[in-house]
């Protein structure tokens, strides 16, 4: 059996064999090996101080792309289980397409709280 797959980057259409081993495998997949290889690691993270407190910036380009944060849902649910506890406890979580000027000037005022900001690409603070 096989899994017809359309890669939330590139948008081409990939395939995933199954067998009575692996038929309801709940594994996510997002992308095609070829964006998998292209995007491997590309998590980048930066602690950035604000008023009083940390903003802690995880994104993943530098520049605007054309696809969705959801292409990186695997990434996303991945950074979840390892710093939810942490996020609980110390601040706020904010999830975003984008980091722009316009948004880090608004969350520097906020000033009650470390910011945990993921999101796909930022604009350069
Ligand atoms: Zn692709």
């Amino acid at each position: 059996m096989v899994i017809i797959l359309r890669c939330l980057i590139c948008n081409s259409i990939y395939y995933e064999k199954r067998d009575l081993r692996t038929l309801f495998r709940t594994k996510p997949s997002f992308r095609c090996q070829s964006c998998e290889k292209k995007y491997l690691n590309v998590c980048r993270y930066e602690t950035i101080p604000i008023e009083r407190f940390l903003l802690h910036r995880y994104y993943f380009f530098e520049e605007e792309v054309q696809f969705t944060i959801d292409a990186f849902d695997d990434h996303y649910l991945l950074f979840l289980q390892n710093t939810l506890e942490e996020i609980l406890k110390n601040g706020t979580l904010i999830i975003v397409e984008s980091l722009s000027d316009e948004l880090f000037q608004v969350l520097d005022l906020l000033k009650f709280s470390h910011i945990y900001v993921y999101c796909l690409y930022v604009l350069k603070i």
